[in-house]
């Protein structure tokens, strides 16, 4: 890194231009908007205005190079986009699949597959919203996953199940995880899981269906059932039997972007916290006076600054080309942390007022409690650092 980039990585504000432009697009996206969606049915409670908003703008095409119709911006830029989505209120999990999802086409497709795809998931004409990992019976002992995937003639049949599959009704691609070897067959855990890239608009026709969830966060999340369903052999990804290590190559960006959503989120709690302590008065004096309620505004501001220091050294250690899953982690972890802080303190801040939704600190707050669950918990970070960083026993 030269100067001015390790200059960048300390600057509070690096890339003041985008984020200025980001905040002006999501000014038109208040609180109203977001609250307004979560009363809405399964079909309707998408973001579509929005979503189809930053399409337009480009800002979800900022990590497809420019010859596939993409900004070709760097990871820091794609984080700063979705930071400065959450800094103002909006949710980044509406969007952020279609900023990322297509790493793996991107890193493991063939030309082909490059070619027909990324230009028109730069223009939003093809939505990828759609990541089929998680499945009911197996967690987050991903090696283990039952949906399978068998040879038929040129394609593959698909049968089984996935869950937790957030934007599936909202996407006309999956990326989809399923075995091909019997696991008894293969020599490593990893081996004999292969990645597709399933044209859903087909697969609804050809029995796969979609189930909402009903959660307590509006992430249009479902179940994925797969009976018998056709795909074409060329949905293949890279070769077959390999796909579990490339969704691994792709976990550290996932992880830098996702960390720098839980900054903004946490940012947009801490200033509301800020606000309200100010403005309050009980006992003719601000809340923000009494130290019961100040010092945990302050203690939240430290994790959110110390979380970001590190979101910024993973992600610039990931551009650099550099090892980094130690830090990606550690920056998943420390900002999923600083967002819970500021989301615990917004809401004591707000007393009875922050169960109102109109005050909008209860909507990010049910936000702020996925990132200490998904996409993957503190305890899976914590097996991570313990076992391949520090070199202790696997403990599972
Ligand atoms: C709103 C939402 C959206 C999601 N979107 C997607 C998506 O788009 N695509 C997708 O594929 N998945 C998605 N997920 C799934 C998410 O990644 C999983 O919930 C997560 O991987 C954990 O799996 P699980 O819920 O089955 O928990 P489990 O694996 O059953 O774990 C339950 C608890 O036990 C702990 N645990 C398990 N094993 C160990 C161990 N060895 N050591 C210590 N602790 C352990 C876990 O940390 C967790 O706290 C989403 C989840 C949610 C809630």
């Amino acid at each position: 890194m030269d100067e001015q980039e390790i200059k960048l990585v300390l600057d509070d504000e690096d890339f003041p231009e985008l984020r200025s432009e980001v905040r002006k697009l999501c000014e038109k996206y208040p609180s109203k908007y977001w609250l307004d969606l979560e009363d809405q049915t399964p079909d309707t409670s998408y973001p579509t205005e929005f979503v189809q908003e930053l399409t337009d703008a480009g800002y979800l095409a900022a990590l497809i190079p420019p010859e596939y119709g993409g900004s070709g911006l760097s990871l820091r830029a794609g984080s700063v986009i979705l930071e400065t989505v959450c800094e103002m209120g909006c949710q980044g999990s509406a969007c952020h699949a279609q900023m990322y999802t297509m790493g793996t086409v991107l890193r493991h497709g063939s030309d082909d597959q490059k070619q027909s795809y990324l230009p028109k998931i730069a223009t939003g004409e093809l939505r990828l919203q759609a990541f089929g990992v998680t499945e009911p019976t197996t967690g987050s002992d991903t090696t283990q996953l039952r949906t399978r995937a068998e040879r038929d003639g040129n394609g593959y049949i698909i049968n089984g199940q996935k869950v937790w599959t957030s934007r599936a009704g909202h996407s006309d691609l999956m990326l989809l995880l399923a075995r091909t070897t019997p696991k008894e067959q293969c020599e490593k855990r990893t081996d004999g899981v292969s990645v597709f890239l399933i044209d859903m608009r087909d697969a609804k026709n050809n029995g796969m269906e979609i189930k909402p969830i009903d959660a307590m966060i509006n992430h249009n999340t479902t179940e994925v059932f797969f009976d018998n369903v056709n795909i074409p052999g060329d949905a293949l990804i890279g070769e077959e039997g390999k796909g579990f290590r490339y969704i691994l190559d792709g976990m550290n960006a996932e992880r830098c972007l996702v960390s720098a959503e839980s900054i903004g989120n946490a940012r947009f709690l801490l200033n509301k916290a800020v606000k309200y302590a100010n403005e309050r008065v009980v006992f003719n004096r601000p809340i923000g006076k009494n130290q019961g309620i100040q010092f945990p505004i302050s203690d939240a501001y430290i994790k959110l600054q110390t979380a970001d220091l590190m979101v910024r050294k993973a992600t610039a250690m990931f551009e650099a080309g550099l090892r980094c899953g130690a830090e990606a982690n550690c920056a998943k972890y420390l900002s999923s942390e600083a967002l819970w802080a500021c989301a615990e303190t917004c809401f004591t801040t707000h007393g009875g007022f922050a169960f109102a939704k109109e005050y909008d600190v209860e909507r990010k707050w049910r936000d702020a409690r996925l990132s200490r669950n998904a996409p993957i918990s503190p305890n899976m970070i914590m097996n991570f650092i313990g076992q391949h960083v520090l070199g202790l026993p696997r403990s599972y």
